[in-house]
């Protein structure tokens, strides 16, 4: 099956060809992400008016750049995917929008993925990884563990009471005087620091149940900056090593909770799949790679570039769910929030 993929969900517009075989196997043929940081960047982070505006402008050009670059015309595809939610609801419009005309256009089925699902499939393409697995969810709106089971299959084991991971890093960043987005900015100052300077709190830990807690984290390196004020280049690379230091503890411990209760439900994982934006710090990858063989599996974990949104994701879900004969209408609405429990199959939710 050959998919086109469509992501405008955020403040990526995004688009790619990927082939997925009959054996479940899959490759990406073309991947073109076009990211707005630059126009959200003077904002400190993303403007949804902006947003909608950006991808109307470019998803057109990003979906021809998709097909030349993988030398397809659209009449050779099999599928057309567009994100169909959950994020800004202008982006999604645009998104799901051009996919339907497309589909409507050529006669190809149309399948409108949850762009959570795209996120925790992507492991299946990139490191061929079999069901059921424990997935941990981080980006910047999600912070969840996730019991995947199959395609359309999802039971939430946990997830975040306040902020997103990828948000704590964003927010940290921004009170430190750092660019946007934060997260790869915090991990390169982290580098510098001395993760010991500063003690600060880990909510959550030793809990039974796999939350988290982040938002007394964010005020805690508030608190310390503000002790400290005026802050020097190396008092920012000690507090981001400190709050980097910290979330890798809460990251492991939790995800330690979640597999004790994968036990207690009688799932035994084939790997600890990590997905989401914050996939690409380094810091959490070596420490859970630690914890996965602890727990007798392992890490899989797609390249930094396949964490953070793009099309190939989308492409890859649009691929799975046309192979157990998913499709879409072209009424399906688009979605501002659409929880990754919902993103069943129609067979299963289909009244008997
Ligand atoms: P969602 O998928 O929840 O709708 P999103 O699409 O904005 O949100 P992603 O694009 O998957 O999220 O990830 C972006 C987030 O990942 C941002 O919060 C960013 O700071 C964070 N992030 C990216 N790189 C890193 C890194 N190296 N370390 C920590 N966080 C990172
Ligand atoms: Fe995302
Ligand atoms: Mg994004």
């Amino acid at each position: 099956l050959l998919l086109l993929g469509i992501e405008t969900t955020c403040d990526e517009t995004a688009a790619a060809v990927v082939r997925r075989r009959a054996d479940g196997s899959g490759e990406i043929v073309s991947n073109v992400v076009l990211s707005q940081i630059d126009e959200h960047a003077a904002y400190g982070g993303v403007v949804p008016e902006i947003a909608a505006r950006a991808h109307v402008e470019v998803t057109d050009r990003v979906i021809d750049e998709a097909l030349k670059a993988a030398g397809i015309e659209l009449r050779q595809l099999d599928g057309i995917a567009a994100a169909g939610g959950p994020g800004l609801i202008g982006g999604v419009i645009v998104g799901l929008t051009t996919a339907k005309a497309l589909a409507l256009a050529t006669g190809k089925p149309l399948i409108a993925v949850n762009h959570l699902e795209a996120h925790a499939l992507t492991a299946r393409l990139t490191d061929g990884v079999g069901f059921p697995y424990l997935l941990l969810l981080v980006s910047g709106g999600h912070t969840q563990l996730v019991c995947v089971s199959g395609v359309g299959a999802y039971r939430r084991l946990g997830g975040t009471i306040d902020d997103a991971i990828g948000e704590a890093f964003d927010k940290t960043a921004k009170m430190l005087g750092l660019p946007y987005p934060g997260g790869p900015e915090v991990e390169k100052a982290a580098e510098r620091g001395d993760a010991t300077r500063f003690a600060l709190p880990r909510p959550l830990m030793g809990r039974h149940e796999p939350d988290f807690s982040l938002s007394g984290l964010k005020t805690a390196v508030r608190l310390e900056a503000l002790k400290i004020a005026p802050l020097s280049e190396q008092d920012v690379c000690d507090l981001c090593a400190s709050f980097q230091a910290a979330i890798v503890d809460i990251v492991a411990d939790r995800v330690r909770a979640a597999m004790r209760v994968m036990r207690e439900i009688g799932q035994k994982p084939t790997a600890l799949v990590l997905a989401g934006g914050v996939g690409a710090n380094q810091a959490v990858r070596r420490m859970l790679h630690k914890v996965a063989a602890e727990g007798g599996t392992r890490l899989a974990v797609p390249p930094p570039a396949l964490c953070t949104d793009n099309g190939a994701m989308i492409a890859w879900a649009g691929a799975e769910r046309l192979a157990l004969g998913e499709r879409d209408g072209l009424d399906i609405p688009p979605r501002a929030r659409w929880p990754l429990n919902e993103a069943t199959l129609a067979a299963q939710t289909a009244p008997a």
